[in-house]
């Protein structure tokens, strides 16, 4: 194993990396207030639309029924895409995907390509591999391309950059396209990204996309965007390669009906995408490869605990009400994924690596309730949490509290025995034994005072003869 094998291999810290975004007020306060603000308008947009429940329990249904029949769905969805003239090609992990697209590129001598938001061409690593053999990879979404100019991941599955202050885009964009760093005017901006990529659009050899819904019956698949980034890449180069999560199948066209009404609502409050691009066969004179990925997801789907999160379709409503992904951003957790579908997701490609984001979430529910498709994403927390614990690979200090805390728990005499003691020590001892750097417990709040009597105590007193 190599040094850069080992270094990234480590388990990631998302604590520190959190106290550091923290640290900086100002970026916390404003990611808090845009992200919380997209969960207030997915609210809004969610009241207006009379049934919702039975919507998103529609949403939930129909996934669940293409996860149980995944692979006819796939040998249809591939048959009719051939009988299109697309070409079809399968890999089973990132290695193998990278692989075909470079083969493709190598095979039509491709050296600029032009590609729209994919997760999951992300999750393969697949520009930096594409650009260690001399393909040149640029993004062509807004947020995306910031995040790729900053040389950071995408900290939010929809609005890759949502972390970066609008000054934060203006040095950015003055460092790499001569704008006025003094000018953080949102159109200002906008307009020299427009024309930044509008060159790269015109000349790139090939563009790429991912895919929102990949449809069975039709053998076409739908992209979803609010910028057209991704129909100009799918109109203007001759050569198209398109990345599908096996998961990102839906049985019928009219099923999707009932996703993009979910999507964009629950995103960002809107009740569409700007864009939704349907994409089926090549023009005359054109190609194009769709690529099925794997890449883990059926592990995932053998998984009776955790195949649940392959409903997922990305959304992001999980990450807007998040406590935890709020205020510590997406960058925090280190991983391809963030927020509450990363923490169930990333574990699923490493868990060792990942150990720690299960507990990066205060379990509170609230991304199990916003979730379109009916995750229960809290319980898959838990129970990565639970794998983790029984795998030994708590840190030390954790594992023994868990210890002494389970036997306390589990035995009623020691129970209300530690809680006497408990009681007696906070009012008794000085207040700096508990106030203490040491105590992380206490570094953002006051140990409260000890009740005059405890739950057990009420109860014997009032409900005792029940
Ligand atoms: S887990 Fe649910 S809420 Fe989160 S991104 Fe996926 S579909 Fe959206």
């Amino acid at each position: 194993m190599n040094l850069f094998n080992v270094l990234t291999d480590r388990p990631v810290d998302p604590e520190s990396a959190a106290a550091k975004f923290i640290a900086d007020t100002k970026h916390e306060e404003t990611h808090d207030r845009l992200v919380w603000g997209m969960r207030m308008h997915r609210d809004e947009a969610a009241r207006q639309i009379p049934g919702w429940e039975e919507l998103r329990e529609l949403a939930s249904q129909i996934k669940e029924h293409t996860l149980t029949h995944l692979d006819q769905y796939l040998e249809q969805f591939e048959q009719n895409a051939i009988a299109h003239g697309v070409h079809v090609h399968w890999a089973l992990d990132a290695a193998e995907h990278n692989d075909i697209v470079l083969s493709i590129f190598q095979k039509h001598n491709v050296k600029r390509v032009i590609k729209s938001k994919s997760m999951l061409q992300e999750e393969c690593g697949m520009a930096a591999a594409l650009e260690t053999q001399g393909i040149e990879v640029r993004e062509s979404d807004l947020g995306e391309r910031i995040q790729q100019l900053a040389h950071e991941r995408p900290s939010h599955i929809v609005v890759p950059a949502i972390h970066q202050l609008r000054t934060d885009v203006a040095a950015l964009f003055a460092k790499n396209l001569a704008t006025d760093e003094q000018n953080s005017d949102p159109h200002y901006l906008t307009e020299a990204m427009r024309n930044d990529a509008r060159p790269a659009l015109l000349h790139a050899d090939a563009g790429m996309t991912g895919a929102n819904f990949a449809i069975a019956e039709t053998g076409g698949i739908v992209i979803c965007t609010n910028e057209g980034n991704a129909d100009i890449g799918v109109t203007v180069p001759d050569l198209q390669v398109c990345s599908i999560g096996i998961e990102k199948l839906v049985p019928r066209s009219a099923d999707l009906g009932v996703m993009l009404r979910l999507l964009s609502r629950s995103a960002l409050g809107t009740p569409m995408t700007q864009y939704t691009t349907h994409l089926h066969r090549p023009r005359p004179g054109t190609r194009i490869h769709f690529i099925l990925v794997d890449n883990k997801r059926s592990d995932r789907l053998a998984s009776p605990d955790f195949w649940h999160a392959l409903k997922c379709i990305r959304c992001g409503a999980c990450m807007n009400t998040c406590p935890v992904y709020r205020r510590s951003g997406g960058l925090s957790y280190q991983a391809t994924y963030s927020g509450p579908i990363g923490v169930i997701l990333d574990p699923g490609f490493d868990h060792t690596k990942y150990r720690e984001l299960p507990y990066h979430s205060t379990l509170c529910g609230s991304c199990s309730e916003v979730c379109p498709v009916r995750i229960d994403i809290a319980d898959q927390i838990y129970k990565w949490r639970r794998v983790i614990a029984d795998e030994g690979l708590l840190p030390l200090a954790k594992r023994a509290g868990m210890a002494v805390m389970g036997e306390t728990l589990s035995h009623t005499e020691a129970f209300h025995g530690a809680e006497a003691v408990a009681i007696k020590a906070i009012e008794q001892l000085p207040g700096v034994v508990f106030n203490n750097p040491l105590n992380p417990w206490t570094k953002h709040r006051d140990m409260p005072n000890p009740p005059k009597q405890t739950f057990h105590q009420w109860y014997q007193k009032n409900r005792g003869s029940e």
